[in-house]
């Protein structure tokens, strides 16, 4: 029986303020709601500074990783008492209803690690992803236009169930939002998109002492302002920037950026089969790699990387005609499947025989046939994209709004997901000892701990983009090298699945 829990969050839809009632239960929280007053989730409510609310902490931007940091927050028993504000107008977050399993996928998907899935675990938001559409892989084929070379992974490898899962943004994000509504956490949202902000207000208010965390301070000049598009504003100790590869926080807060555009864009849809697909499938072409990734029922998702002009034909051309087109870029264009290949067979490896992983026994195989468009299309730009600092004094950037990295491994949100997770055990850490949470060197703890992670992967990611854009015979040899080596060297592989699996050791032979 479903056991009902009472719930108000605050939203201030547009200058309106409206009341929403959550039902919160062990299935996905639903959201209903009413016109009425300004109203606080359970606990305290936050304190006000000249008139303008005040909170411990500010997240621009609730997207998937702002309010993956507003869950674990939520879930703390350190940082649970914290008055949190989350600002975006995405209207996805004045609702919390779970997406119904039968209605049609979003294109935009992610495919989530194991260590993701720990997370969301820990902070108990997993259930409620396990409640709407999601697909478990335990397979995966890469492989190389030339028909040179393949490396096969499966989750028996390393001794686990399944190598990831692809879940639905919205999925993902309506998830956290829901766990959110379901923890005692004083959350606010504010429907409204941040325009300017002020992180050292000269005659900065005094913390007031209703203030409800035990970083509460007395000083001056301890709040940052942040003004909205709506033409409210707020005081927070901290501003974290989740706002996205655009970030306004950082440009305001002047992080510098290093970075480049791919002049790749990547085509995403959905697509249906004919029976259910199991494997992520990956295939590197000339112009980028398409990949077949599993979502569930009879769909996959479509993320097929190409230059800019070719996604515009791509987006637009007829259904029947793009189904072709994925059908053959998956299995005989540009060159033939690698059923064998210059390397002869597995002996070339033989001397590694007593360690070979199960997977090497299995074959290639040609990737189920699509049949239909089952989504719009959707084009992205890709780039790589990397904030210098990721802290200074009463503001931390987190996800794409820190780094932006190529698709081509499903690594970004997963980054973000990590990010996530360090800042709020330093937050919780910065509770624990009484500190200023906006204190920067409290903050560069958190940048020390996540910078080189992101680093290491950007790096691989972006070398992996810059080895497959190039045609050139030694090239391709050498590439189909690399992929006998990963499919056969045992430890090479296991290293390789663990590190995509988001552990933090790179994949060398350790
Ligand atoms: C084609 C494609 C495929 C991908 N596939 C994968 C995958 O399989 N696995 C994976 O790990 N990653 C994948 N990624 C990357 C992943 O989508 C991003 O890393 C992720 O969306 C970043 O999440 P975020 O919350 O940091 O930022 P965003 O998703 O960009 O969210 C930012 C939020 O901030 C809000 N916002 C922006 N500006 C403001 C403002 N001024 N004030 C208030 N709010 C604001 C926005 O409304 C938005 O809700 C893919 C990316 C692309 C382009």
């Amino acid at each position: 029986m479903n056991r009902l829990i009472r719930r108000n969050l605050t939203i201030n839809v547009f200058g309106m303020k409206t009341r929403w009632k959550n039902f919160c239960s062990d299935s996905a929280a639903k959201v209903s709601g009413s016109n009425g007053n300004h109203s606080y989730v359970q606990g305290e409510k936050p304190g006000s500074v000249d008139n303008f609310p005040q909170h411990d902490i500010a997240i621009v931007g609730g997207g998937m990783v702002g309010m993956a940091l507003a869950c674990s927050l939520a879930s703390m028993p350190l940082t649970k008492q914290l008055t949190i504000a989350i600002i975006d107008s995405n209207p996805a977050l004045k609702g919390g209803a779970s997406i119904k399993k039968g209605s049609p996928p979003d294109p935009r998907v992610s495919t989530v690690t194991p260590a993701t899935i720990s997370f969301f675990r820990d902070i108990d938001a997993w259930k409620y992803v396990e409640e709407q559409r999601h697909a478990y892989f335990d397979k995966m084929q890469v492989w190389d236009y030339t028909g040179l070379g393949y490396t096969k992974y499966h989750a028996r490898d390393v001794n686990k169930e399944f190598l990831g899962c692809v879940v639905e943004n919205k999925v993902l994000q309506s998830s956290l939002l829901s766990r959110v509504q379901c923890t005692d956490a004083q959350t606010t949202i504010y429907s409204s998109r941040l325009t300017s902000m002020d992180l050292h207000p000269s005659g900065s208010p005094t913390v007031a002492a209703n203030i409800s965390s035990k970083t509460t301070l007395n000083d001056p000049g301890h709040l940052a302002k942040l003004d909205l598009s709506d033409g409210s504003s707020l005081y927070a100790k901290l501003v974290v920037g989740a706002d996205g590869s655009k970030s306004r926080v950082r440009e305001l807060a002047g992080f510098k950026t290093t970075g480049w555009n791919y002049s790749q864009n990547a085509v995403i849809c959905t697509v249906e089969h004919t029976q259910e697909n199991r494997c992520a499938w990956q295939r590197f072409l000339p112009s980028g790699p398409i990949a077949l990734l599993p979502i569930g029922d009879n769909y996959s998702n479509i993320v097929w990387t190409m230059n800019p002009q070719e996604a515009t034909d791509r987006k637009s051309m007829d259904q029947d005609d793009f189904v072709k087109d994925v059908n053959s870029a998956l299995d005989s264009s540009y060159g033939p499947p690698p059923n064998s290949s210059i390397f002869g067979s597995q002996n070339f490896f033989s001397w590694l025989k007593p360690d070979v992983t199960l997977s090497v026994d299995e074959g290639f195989e040609v990737p189920p046939k699509v049949v239909k468009l089952a989504s719009e299309r959707m084009v992205f730009p890709l780039s790589l994209n990397h904030a210098k600092n990721y802290a200074s004094k009463r503001v931390v950037l987190i996800g794409d709004a820190a780094h932006t990295v190529h698709p081509l491994a499903g690594q970004g949100v997963n980054l973000g997901f990590g990010d996530a997770h360090s800042l709020s055990k330093v937050i919780a850490e910065g509770v624990a000892l009484g500190s200023d949470i906006g204190e920067v060197t409290l903050m560069k703890k958190y940048e020390a701990e996540r910078k080189p992670a992101n680093i290491a992967m950007m790096a691989i990611l972006d070398g992996f983009q810059k080895a497959y854009s190039v045609d050139f015979g030694p090239l391709n040899i050498l590439r189909a090298a690399a992929f006998h080596g990963a499919n056969y060297i045992s430890p090479l592989k296991k290293s390789i699945i663990s590190y995509a699996s988001g552990d933090q050791r790179l994949p060398l032979f350790t």
